[in-house]
């Protein structure tokens, strides 16, 4: 068996970016930080950029994006991401290098593509940008889901949760926190509002109902500076989990890397 390894390499509204691969090679979801900040955090783990294979964007905004043009232009990597997305990456004035259509690879929500033996297969999820997709890996029996950037947890979702050895779940806010917080009313709202980001009691309920025996792992992301605390969103989701499962919270700008069992 070939053991998998995530490395979450950022998290959060300044960039996001995971890795997810074998002993030889991997694939990424999202890559909102610097090329060369992937470049080193994977060197540091003995993967060379030579040894990545895809990268799927989740959607466009720029804290997901930033260097998908480079790594399509510059180190050949296709970019799967619906034609939605693909749209907003072109037409989003921070992207100032372009993707060309050699390296633009079209994923539909509900499609699934295998690359490499990595199975990935794309669901929809309700967010304010031009389109926004939950992924869901397979590699030799393991089921690894990915959900950021959701103002709320739908039916697909809970039913990835209960078939997932692990799970990436955003936990971007505690609601007391964003209540009581700094950010303008309107801000507020479309943080709390069903197209936004999802709260600890969100991803907690989500957790408690839906999560099975074999989930060993969630790993929170996408946590709030300002509204959220790690603490908090740990206490949250540990107390609606089974003791089996193990919670870890994935910090905003330092990379974490687990051997996946
Ligand atoms: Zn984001
Ligand atoms: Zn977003």
């Amino acid at each position: 068996m070939n053991k998998l390894r995530f490395l979450s390499i950022a998290s959060g509204s300044s960039g996001n970016s995971y890795y997810l691969g074998n002993s030889e090679y991997g694939i990424l979801i999202d890559a909102g930080v610097g090329p060369r900040v992937i470049k080193k955090r994977l060197k540091e783990i003995g993967v060379e950029m030579d040894r990545l294979f895809a990268v799927f964007v989740t959607h466009d905004h720029y804290d997901h994006i930033k260097s998908v043009a480079t790594l399509g232009e510059v180190y050949h990597l296709p970019v799967y991401s619906t034609a939605k997305v693909h749209r907003g990456i072109a037409f989003n004035c921070k992207v100032t290098e372009k993707l060309s259509p050699a390296n633009k690879r079209l994923i539909e929500n509900g499609a699934t593509v295998e690359v490499k033996g990595f199975k990935v297969s794309s669901f929809s999820l309700p967010h304010d940008a031009s389109d926004n997709t939950g992924y869901v890996v397979e590699y030799e029996g393991l089921t690894f889901t990915f959900a950021t950037d959701l103002g709320e947890v739908t039916d697909q979702l809970c039913n990835y949760i209960g078939k997932s050895d692990y799970l990436l779940l955003e936990s971007n806010y505690d609601e007391t926190m964003l209540k009581n917080g700094s950010y303008p009313y309107v801000l507020k709202q479309r943080v709390a509002s069903n197209h936004g980001h999802l709260s600890n009691a969100e991803a907690s309920k989500a957790l408690a109902t839906f999560a099975s025996n074999r989930l060993k792992q969630v790993f929170l992301c996408h946590l709030s500076k300002e509204n959220n605390t790690p603490d908090l969103a740990f206490q949250e989701v540990s107390n609606a989990l089974n003791t089996t499962t193990e919670v870890t919270v994935l910090p905003r700008t330092t990379p974490l890397l687990v051997d996946l069992k």
